[in-house]
């Protein structure tokens, strides 16, 4: 059988790999962008966090939570190791679960699967933008609106609409919804706040350790714990892309509130700042070896504090006006950044019209999808490629039995 796989990135490749495994089909990849992985080079901030040891535990979102635990038992994290061990990878494994290759970097990823594509029955089609799949007699036509290609069987694995200058587009949602398949409502996920206060500024480029809660009018609608960064526009870092799922969808008064000190209670700060009154030093010093410096200061003027009024004679009530902002500020939030900024894609196909068993179309018979264009998104950590490998590696070697 041919076996086309739209999409050489993490899904697609994991398909290609599986499907190859029976050496009587041929598997072509169709790949657009001039090489296979490029969205991979660029995880995890080039390092490729590509997988977390918990993703059995939860994680996942989509409409349908049950339908991605198929594949992810199928392709546990610890199978995905061994899997990743045979193909020549060495990982390491952090205590937050999070799993990096041993080098640190995330070519050696890429390079592995690029090595494992190396087979005589698999076909590297980069280059090659898929514009449309036909149904056809025992098969598809796969064509660039050049040089269609015969395939008795397509995995769709074109990924999501989330980093668009890394290759993300509708591609696949387009491709599968002229096959009949519907999408649901996409947003960013993983991805920066935005904020309107003009302050934000002024800490550029400070990070620093945070209790974060996401405030939609009185009820909090996501909290972690973690390190955030502030930027020119908002609010980044592991934390924040963590909370940052649907934040700002729909009417309502949208704050972060930030406790900078979630370890310390605010009534042993206050003690610790009413012994710095037996110092000599001005406002502006009052958070100092405590907190980032510019930070310090920034919540130090919005207590109301004048940065020169000598520690001194602040009165108790003031020294609690600045705990009470240290372990309570507010941020109000704009609409979060696009999804050129984001890691992920929430929402994609609907998954109801897939089997979670093979990742077989319940519409198209010898149709497949795996990755990001299905309604499957997780959390910051690992999860994203777990699924990707898990979803992946199931819809090829479902693709490549001759009778499913
Ligand atoms: C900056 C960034 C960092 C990330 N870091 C992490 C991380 O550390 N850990 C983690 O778990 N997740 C991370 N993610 C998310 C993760 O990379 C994706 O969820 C995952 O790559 C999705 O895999 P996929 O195979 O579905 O899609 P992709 O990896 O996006 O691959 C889709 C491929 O299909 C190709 N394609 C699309 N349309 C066509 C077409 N019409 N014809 C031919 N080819 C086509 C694309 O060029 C691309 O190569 C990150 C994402 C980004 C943007």
């Amino acid at each position: 059988m041919i076996i086309g796989i739209i999409g050489g990135g993490a899904s697609g490749m994991a398909a290609a790999i599986a499907a190859s495994q029976n050496m009587n089909n041929e598997v072509i990849i169709f790949e657009r962008q001039s090489r296979v992985g490029k969205k991979l080079l660029a995880s995890g901030n080039g390092r490729c966090n590509l997988s977390n040891m918990l993703a059995l535990n939860g994680g996942y979102h989509g409409e349908d939570l049950e339908f991605p635990l198929f594949a992810l038992r199928a392709m546990s994290p610890e199978k995905t190791l061994n899997w990743f061990r045979a193909l020549g990878l060495y990982t390491v494994c952090e205590p937050s679960g999070r799993v990096y290759p041993y080098s640190d970097q995330a070519n050696s990823v890429v390079d592995v699967l690029r090595f494992a594509l190396q087979k005589p029955n698999i076909t590297l089609c980069n280059g090659y933008d898929v514009q449309k799949i036909v149904k056809s007699e025992n098969g598809f036509i796969v064509d660039n609106g050049e040089a269609p290609v015969f395939c008795n069987r397509v995995v769709v694995a074109c990924g999501g609409l989330a980093g668009t200058k890394l290759g993300g587009s509708m591609a696949g949602y387009k491709l599968l919804g002229r096959l009949g398949h519907k999408s649901t409502r996409l947003r960013p996920a993983l991805v920066q706040l935005k904020t309107a206060w003009k302050g934000v500024s002024a800490l550029k480029g400070v990070r620093c350790n945070c209790a974060v809660e996401i405030l939609k009018d009185e009820a909090i609608f996501s909290q972690s714990v973690g390190e955030i960064q502030f930027t020119d526009y908002g609010l980044s870092g592991p934390v924040i892309f963590e909370v940052s799922r649907d934040v700002c969808y729909g009417p309502g008064n949208w704050r972060a509130k930030l406790d900078f000190l979630p370890e310390m209670s605010a009534q042993m700060l206050l003690e610790e700042l009413l012994r710095r009154k037996e110092t000599e030093l001005p406002a502006e010093e009052l958070l100092t070896g405590i907190l980032h410096n510019r930070l310090g200061r920034v919540l130090t003027k919005a207590a109301g504090i004048r940065s020169d009024s000598p520690i001194r004679e602040l009165s108790t009530e003031a020294l609690e006006a600045v705990c009470s902002v240290v372990k309570n500020f507010e941020i109000p939030l704009d609409e979060p950044m696009g999804m050129d900024c984001a890691q992920v894609t929430a929402g994609g196909v609907y998954t109801r019209d897939f089997n979670p068993e093979t990742m077989e179309s319940r519409l198209v018979p010898g149709l497949f999808a795996c990755g990001e264009v299905l309604d499957v998104d997780g959390d910051c950590g690992g999860y994203n490629l777990q699924w990707a490998w898990s979803s992946g590696c199931l819809a090829g070697s479902s693709a490549g039995k001759e009778n499913l």
